[in-house]
């Protein structure tokens, strides 16, 4: 159990959001002032918007916001960084004592933050939002998503199913994350490795309150290959063992053809080696792809850039 009122910054990384803008500030402002009356956080608490490079007005609202309520505080990068860099930008300017993290669409249940701040006094430091169903989901997104989580446990990364970047970190927690100094991103698959107690509450998804979705087909895979090549290098293995199994078979083929030979039996065989060149190209070119994907993150991790650069803060 925890004795002091946590003071809390809400973080919502928002791209192209003119159009939920306007819900999310209203919704999240409310719930700050309740809690804030019921003295479950401090009063210095604040919502802080990351405006990842908008194409639309999204700033300017969030500046109009900011002025019309201390509550609301706004930082803008330099230019689109993606969803997660948004996440760890927003997240690297909180100096309260706990953080949430939460879409500008409100499709996570805002309900939940009080549920998060009080399983943060009972002791947690990391609170995750967990979906109850993906029936908001397309059939496609539900199915891609449940391929994902299971091809991820099958090669040991363990992960929490159903839980996207909605989610409360305790001071320590959010400087344990802060400590991981890798260029690509995938935060969701960071957070288990840092340990603390940890708990979950469980929402229903709604659909997008206005807009459209700013995480295309495009985007997703990008993700999905990032969380893949970030958190464990069992495709590399897999490789190897394909090779084995290649020798193998292979090995077995030749003292096949050999005895045929020998015994006067040899065939023409254009039907196996047209087969076997193209099996064989197939499965070389999809190795090369995957570790050529390993090397590709080394080399820009070895390069170190800055993730993010603040263009504007509300509060300058
Ligand atoms: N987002 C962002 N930068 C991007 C794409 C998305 O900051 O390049 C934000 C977006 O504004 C939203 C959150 O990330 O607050 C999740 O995006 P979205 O709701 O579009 O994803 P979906 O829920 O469709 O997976
Ligand atoms: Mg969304």
């Amino acid at each position: 159990m925890r004795d002091a009122i946590p003071s809390l910054t809400i973080v919502v990384p928002c791209y192209n959001e003119a159009e939920a803008f306007i819900y999310c500030v209203d919704a999240l402002k409310n719930i700050l002032i309740d809690l804030i009356s019921k003295q479950k956080i401090q009063e210095n608490s604040h919502i802080l918007f990351v405006d990842d490079g908008s194409k639309d007005n999204t700033w300017l609202q969030i500046k109009q916001a900011a002025g019309q309520s201390s509550y609301v505080q706004g930082i803008k990068l330099s230019r689109n960084r993606g969803h997660q860099t948004a996440l760890i930008a927003g997240l690297s300017a909180v100096d309260t004592d706990v953080c949430i993290s939460i879409d500008a669409d409100l499709q996570d249940d805002t309900k939940c933050i009080e549920q998060m701040i009080d399983k943060y006094i009972q002791g947690n430091d990391i609170v995750y939002g967990v979906r109850n169903d993906r029936s908001t989901d397309s059939f496609f997104k539900r199915n891609t998503a449940n391929i994902f989580y299971g091809s991820m446990s099958a090669m040991g990364v363990n992960q929490v199913e159903n839980h996207a970047d909605y989610r409360l970190l305790s001071k320590r927690a959010l400087a344990a994350l802060l400590e991981f100094k890798e260029q690509n991103l995938y935060i969701r698959g960071l957070i288990p490795l840092l340990g603390f107690h940890s708990d979950k509450v469980f929402y229903t998804r709604e659909e997008r309150i206005a807009g459209e979705s700013k995480y295309p087909l495009k985007k997703m895979l990008a993700l999905a290959i990032e969380g893949v090549t970030s958190l464990t290098v069992t495709p590399l293995r897999l490789i190897c063992g394909m090779g084995f199994l290649t020798c193998f078979l292979s090995f077995l083929a030749i003292i096949y053809i050999l005895i045929a030979k020998f015994s006067g039996h040899a065939v023409e065989g254009w039907t196996s080696v047209i087969i076997s060149i193209f099996f064989l190209s197939g499965v070389q070119l999809l190795s090369l792809g995957v570790i050529g994907e390993y090397i590709g993150k080394i080399y820009m991790e070895t390069k170190q850039r800055p993730k993010f650069f603040i263009d504007e803060k509300t509060n300058d």
